[in-house]
């Protein structure tokens, strides 16, 4: 039997990267049952709600979900369809490999990071006020339970795909609490791993030292926020955000895999996305899926066409469109 998934090809350059995916998946080899649906400003138009309640009930029914980026409005608008999801499917571990390709130019070679993002609480919790027409608030909740579930995860992760060291990231120095209380976890959780080597480090100085020295870094745990903002800084250290995956798993087995980037309204429609991000999401999906031949057949065919250099985008240096460079990883799976 065809194993089923939710589909969701978000907005922007969300659609034209989702047809690009699918095709490349379909010609390694796979026959997946997609059950697609929509979120976000889109799905709002027609129906009035940006994340309608069947998607949420799909992905708990089907498990696995592969999704394109959704937009959310700046300042003001909906709530992010991104994170009600995540929060609403308790998909509470984010894992953000940013890893060095052959043939795009960065400054440095072999940076091989893994971000683990805690995904559901800290400042995206949402909880937000005016107090009075000049003064608003956001409250930064972090519970022991979520910072506990996550730094297990992070070293779970570090021993299952053999990491060599796990740093928590954060600005205890001044959130004593909320901060505080993670890293209190963290170093908790660390003490049942000798195996593998614990660091601590504030977001501050790990900006810096990213940029400066990345090879020192493995696996960084991070919460919330600082994991979203450096993703995609470890994203332009490697090529940029055409390239960053990502996955999202939850207790109950659920998965999400997603690019790092967002529907890039700069570009949407004009054919020039790099589907590689959502692509190699899909990859970390098959694997998940147990098609992992397949999902190394993929890898390597688009790992090979990007050191090529013929058919790339332009944001990773190319001129090929979206079209040209999915032509070309098919024909590397022939
Ligand atoms: P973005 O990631 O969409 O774009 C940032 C820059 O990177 C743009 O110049 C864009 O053209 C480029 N870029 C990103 N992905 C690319 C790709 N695959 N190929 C080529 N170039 C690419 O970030 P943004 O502009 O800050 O956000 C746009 C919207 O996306 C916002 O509404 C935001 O909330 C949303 N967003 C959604 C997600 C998600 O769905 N998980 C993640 C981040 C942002």
């Amino acid at each position: 039997m065809k194993k089923q998934i939710v589909l969701l090809p978000g907005d922007g350059i969300g659609p034209e990267i989702t047809e690009s995916a699918l095709q490349i998946i379909k010609s390694a080899g796979i026959d997946l049952d997609y059950v697609v649906m929509q979120a976000g400003a889109e799905s709002a138009a027609k129906t009035g709600e940006t994340l309608p309640s069947e998607v949420v009930e799909n992905i708990k029914k089907y498990k696995v979900a592969l999704k394109g980026p959704i937009t959310t409005p700046i300042g003001t608008g909906f709530r992010s369809v991104n994170v009600a999801l995540r929060k609403e499917l308790n998909l509470y571990g984010a894992v953000r490999p940013s890893k060095n390709l052959e043939g795009i130019r960065t400054k440095f070679d072999n940076v091989d990071l893994v971000i683990v993002r805690e995904n559901t609480e800290d400042l995206y919790a949402g909880i937000e006020r005016m107090v009075d027409d000049d003064t608003a608030e956001s409250i930064k909740r972090i519970t022991r339970s979520a910072s506990m579930r996550i730094a297990e995860f992070a070293f779970d992760y570090a021993v299952k795909n053999n990491r060599k060291k796990v740093t928590v990231v954060t600005k205890a120095n001044i959130c004593k609490f909320s901060d505080g209380l993670f890293l209190e976890c963290a170093r908790q959780t660390a003490q049942k791993y000798p195996q593998i080597e614990f660091k601590e480090i504030l977001i501050d100085n790990l900006c810096m030292q990213l940029v400066v020295r990345p090879h020192e870094f493995d696996v960084l745990l991070c919460p919330n926020l600082y994991g979203d903002i450096v993703s995609d800084l470890a994203a332009g250290l490697t090529g940029g955000l055409g390239i960053a995956p990502g996955a999202n798993y939850g207790e109950d087995g659920a998965a999400l895999f997603e690019p790092v980037h967002g529907s890039s309204p700069d570009i949407a429609g004009k054919g020039i996305a790099n589907p590689t991000a959502l692509i190699r999401s899909a990859v970390l999906m098959l694997n998940h899926l147990d098609y992992a031949k397949e999902a190394a057949k993929i890898d390597s065919a688009v790992n090979t066409v990007i050191k090529e250099g013929k058919f790339t985008t332009p944001d990773i240096g190319g001129n090929a469109t979206t079209k040209e460079f999915t032509s070309a990883v098919i024909n590397k799976l022939k």
